[in-house]
């Protein structure tokens, strides 16, 4: 499903991304670790498209994000374009970002009516439907600010899931939480995994890649350092960066 190639991404001098390849199959889900700097939140944005790389590429079921191949040429598609691209790759942050001035169930319903194109009821319906999964249909009315984080987080999952996005891209979503509300969103994205929804993780809760992750992938300084089953990654890691770090989360 997810085919990105050769990545590269500096910030002025600063190269954050050297040579990034990552191949996600349907349905599984990848879970990235790294110490803090390392690059994991620009790959993330990288994918998506929010940040414009300098070199390689993202393919999603075989369409290329952000440009469009004529011949052997690249060209970068209108922003309208990327916004419908963007849509179905959905993004959930560290910060909920939730939209303050809508009810619950108004930030599910926004982005499939204004970017999709589908009709309201139909929207409503769905963003129901979704609500109930994270367990918060009773919610539906309320406003984000009357919510706990960990209520706030399961409504930007529903919010992701509400246009039905080839991928769910997680930058630590957990990490804003106080430590009782942690369980309560992993439990959701638990929940997904087993339903087979194809997922990228960034997040230190190495108890969860354990349990959740097809594949662990361990970034370091820009680059993809060591990747494979949790057994081997978490277990058996091969290179000593991955040791180091694993010795210090664990
Ligand atoms: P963390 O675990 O702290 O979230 P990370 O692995 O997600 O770290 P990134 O956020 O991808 O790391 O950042 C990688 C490097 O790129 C850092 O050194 C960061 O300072 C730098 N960086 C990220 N975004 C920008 C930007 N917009 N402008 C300049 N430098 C940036
Ligand atoms: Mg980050």
């Amino acid at each position: 499903v997810v085919d990105v190639r050769g990545l590269r991404k500096s910030f002025g001098s600063h190269e954050v991304l050297r040579g990034v390849d990552l191949q996600v199959r349907a349905g599984e889900v990848t879970v990235v670790l790294g110490p803090s700097g390392s690059g994991k939140s620009t790959l993330l944005r990288s994918i998506n498209h929010l940040e414009k790389v300098d070199a390689g590429y993202v393919r999603i079921d075989d369409e290329l994000i952000g440009y469009r191949q004529v011949g052997d040429r690249l060209h970068e598609l209108r922003e309208r374009d990327v916004l419908r691209q963007r849509a179905r790759i959905g993004f959930v942050f560290q910060q909920f970002n939730l939209f303050p001035h809508l009810t619950v169930v108004e930030n599910l319903v926004e982005a499939p009516v204004s970017v999709l194109g589908r009709p309201r009821d139909e929207a409503r319906e769905l963003a129901l439907a979704l609500l109930d999964r994270v367990g918060l249909r009773e919610k539906a009315d309320a406003y984000p600010r009357r919510l706990s984080g960990g209520q706030q987080q399961r409504v930007a999952i529903a919010r992701a899931l509400a246009l039905e996005p080839k991928v769910l891209l997680f930058d630590e979503p957990t990490s804003a939480l106080d430590p009782e509300l942690v369980g309560e969103v992993l439990d959701v994205v638990k929940d997904l995994a087993r339903s087979g929804t194809t997922m990228i993780v960034v997040t230190h809760e190495i108890g969860f890649a354990r349990e959740v992750a097809d594949i662990v992938v361990f970034m370091d300084g820009g680059q993809i350092l060591e990747q494979g089953p949790p057994a081997e990654v978490l277990d058996d890691p091969q290179h000593p960066r991955t040791q180091a770090f694993l010795s210090k989360v664990l």
